[in-house]
């Protein structure tokens, strides 16, 4: 019996209506099925196909095209699956490549200074006096380089380290075998005269100080009569040690020691040399002519004026030479621009 809502169309075991077309039958049991709770994505043509349900669908795993077809459990474990479907790391984007910044050259730190050693006392000028300034200013050696910038307390400076090496030399073994010390010189720093002598005798071996013995003491008779102090003169010798028994130099040690003697010139800076005796002018002017003949002769020696005289031990001698000296010595004040005394 037919209830009273009834269309009289619906068959009787709850199936679609008799009497539908087949697209209103599925629209109908797509609204039944809504109503029973399931939920349709729209559009879902599964679906519509009679496909499983979404919630069905989505538990289902979605096979990664990045993992190959092999056999089931190839790839162990779930990590390594994982780790198998991690994404590709991003493609390297083209950049312009990031300059790096150029080392920097960073210059050594600047050595401090050393004190001013002296390795090489300067060469000796060997040149000789020109054939032509016979009669006028013969010049020997060349001009003091670089020295002249320096100022006194530096020379001074310099000087005593020159002091120290002479002390420590042992260039002539002879000499060093025989010697009580070396005897460098005395006197100021830009003494305007120097004096040099031969070598030191006894007593300047004993004493440390040249023309200290009976020489030393003409010598200072000299300077008086000239009207010049000994301690404003700078007195030294052609060598620094005593040859055995007051014999001459040799070459060899004359050689050895004038570059000592050079550069304590140059570092003294004297306004005028007086040579006196024979070795002092061989060795420091590479002059042969004797003593008798280069004292007549305005001589000069790196541009510093040059008179050369006897020694005051060859003076002591012979005594007859003392008036000879003394012309020098005259000579070499009116060369200084100084008034020569009338009588010694
Ligand atoms: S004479 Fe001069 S070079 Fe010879 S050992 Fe003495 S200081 Fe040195």
């Amino acid at each position: 019996m037919a209830s009273e809502n009834s269309t009289g169309n619906e068959p009787e075991n709850g199936g679609p209506p008799l009497g539908l077309d087949l697209a209103q039958q599925v629209a109908l049991q797509i609204e039944l099925l809504r109503m029973a709770g399931v939920r349709f994505l729209p559009g879902d043509p599964a679906k519509l196909a009679g496909g499983p349900p979404v919630a069905q669908r989505k538990t289902q795993a979605v096979p990664n095209p990045k993992i190959p077809e092999t056999a089931p459990g190839a790839f162990g474990s779930l990590a390594d699956r994982v780790r198998l479907q991690q994404p590709a790391p991003p493609a390297p984007v083209n950049q312009p490549p990031v300059s790096l910044p150029k080392p920097q050259l960073v210059p050594p730190a600047r050595p401090v200074a050393p004190a001013p050693v002296i390795e090489k006392p300067a060469k000796l000028p060997t040149s000789s006096p020109s054939p032509a300034g016979l009669f006028g200013l013969e010049q020997v050696g060349t001009p003091a380089d670089g020295l002249e910038e320096l100022d006194a307390s530096t020379r001074l400076e310099r000087l005593e380290i020159l002091r120290a090496q002479v002390a420590a030399c042992k260039r002539c073994p002879a000499l060093v075998a025989e010697r009580t010390q070396t005897v460098f010189g005395v006197g100021p720093i830009d003494a305007e005269l120097c004096v040099v002598g031969e070598a030191p005798g006894h007593n300047e071996d004993k004493l440390g100080e040249p023309f200290v013995g009976e020489a030393g003491q003409l010598l200072n008779k000299m300077l008086a009569a000239c009207g010049i102090e000994r301690s404003k003169v700078f007195i030294c010798n052609i060598l620094r040690c005593r040859p055995p028994a007051n014999r001459q130099p040799q070459a060899d040690e004359a050689a050895s020691c004038n570059p000592f003697l050079v550069e304590t010139l140059r570092l003294v800076r004297p306004k005028f040399l007086c040579l006196m005796g024979a070795t002092a002018t061989r060795y420091l002017l590479d002059q042969p002519t004797g003593i008798g003949v280069l004292r007549k002769r305005d001589l000069a020696w790196c541009g510093i004026p040059v008179q050369a005289t006897y020694h005051p031990a060859y003076l002591l001698r012979y005594p007859d030479k003392k008036r000879d000296a003394w012309e020098d010595l005259q000579r070499m004040l009116t060369r200084m621009g100084r008034t020569p005394p009338a009588h010694s």
